[in-house]
């Protein structure tokens, strides 16, 4: 059968949001709660029960083709485990059987990144367009690998973690363990660290200001605020930011020939010329395919790990029953 709607769940860091999702990526009903973090893998499995309970009452359960549930975190997507997550206790954890033993629809659970992805893929940024990489700026790295059409994911699933792509061997530590990852250049903390660390000195006064006049108070969306209102420090800190960004895309570009990348997440979006920053690298030092590449926003902001996991649990829908996308 031909279903009509898809539950999308994005389970982040901070805060998880259910959405009921009609084949067109339309959104029938929304809702977020904060993610328990500190409470435990069950604790966060009751909370997204609880939230697909919420938007799942709205239609008769046999419209409803599955549930697609993006994860901060590296996904076995063949056995549906997680493998390895930074920000959540979820490592380890079977998250499908957890909730599938709950709700009466299946379950796919995917990487948040992946998840975005599909989302620009189909709804956004990035629609109709077959090869291409997305990469989203927020408090980590992630991204997704578009090629041919298709999500890649890797040999298991563990792939397009382009948020851990090395940059500096020898560089800042990495929340996942590493050293020198883009991550450790770009994510939420490493800007807030360089912001603190300007807003310390008598030339960081725009940032301080940001921050309420107190320098160990900043946060990456202070400097992406005071850069935003023409402080030179703050543009600096992103421009810089930017760079990194390039230098990896360079090699992404010469290695993968994409049509675009699709720049999104909290900082990725607010920050135009992070991502204008990054395209000038790419101009400068990629070889011949960086005259095929666009370097654009994302478009579907939030939404866009929501409106994924739907088309995620439509395509696994469709593909169990036979039908064609
Ligand atoms: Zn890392």
């Amino acid at each position: 059968m031909r279903t009509s709607y898809a539950i999308g769940v994005d389970v982040g860091g901070t805060r998880i949001a259910a959405g009921l999702v009609e084949r067109k990526g339309r959104t029938l009903k929304e809702v977020r709660a904060l993610t328990p973090a500190e409470a435990g893998p069950f604790a966060i499995v009751d909370a997204i029960i609880e939230l697909i309970e919420g938007v799942a009452v709205t239609v008769h359960p046999g419209e409803i083709a599955g549930i697609g549930v993006g994860l901060p975190a590296q996904i076995d997507f063949l056995k549906q485990t997680v493998e390895f997550c930074t920000n959540l206790p979820l490592a380890g954890v079977d998250m499908r059987s957890l909730i599938m033993s709950r709700v009466r629809h299946p379950v796919t659970v995917d990487n948040d990144g992946n998840c975005a992805g599909i989302g620009e893929s189909r709804f956004g940024a990035a629609k109709g367009v077959r090869d291409f990489v997305m990469i989203t700026l927020g408090t980590g790295v992630g991204g997704a690998l578009f090629l041919d059409g298709e999500p890649y994911r890797g040999s298991r699933g563990l792939g397009a973690e382009i948020g851990h792509m090395v940059v500096q061997l020898d560089g800042p530590p990495c929340p996942c363990g590493g050293n020198g990852h883009i991550e450790s250049f770009l994510g939420r903390p490493a800007l807030a660290a360089r912001g603190r660390a300007a807003a310390a000195e008598y030339k960081g006064e725009a940032i301080r200001d940001e921050a309420g006049g107190d320098a160990e108070k900043v946060t990456a969306e202070n400097v992406v605020n005071a850069a935003l209102a023409g402080d030179e420090i703050a543009r600096d800190i992103l421009l810089d930011a930017g760079t990194v960004l390039g230098e990896a895309l360079v090699g992404i570009v010469n290695l993968l020939n994409p049509k675009l990348i699709v720049v999104g997440g909290g900082i990725g979006e607010s920050c135009a010329f992070l991502v204008e920053r990054a395209a000038e690298v790419i101009d400068e030092h990629a070889l011949a395919g960086r005259r095929d590449v666009r370097m654009v926003q994302a478009e579907l902001g939030n939404d866009a790990g929501v409106l994924g996991a739907a088309a995620l649990a439509f395509d696994e829908h469709d593909s169990r029953e036979g039908l064609h996308r």
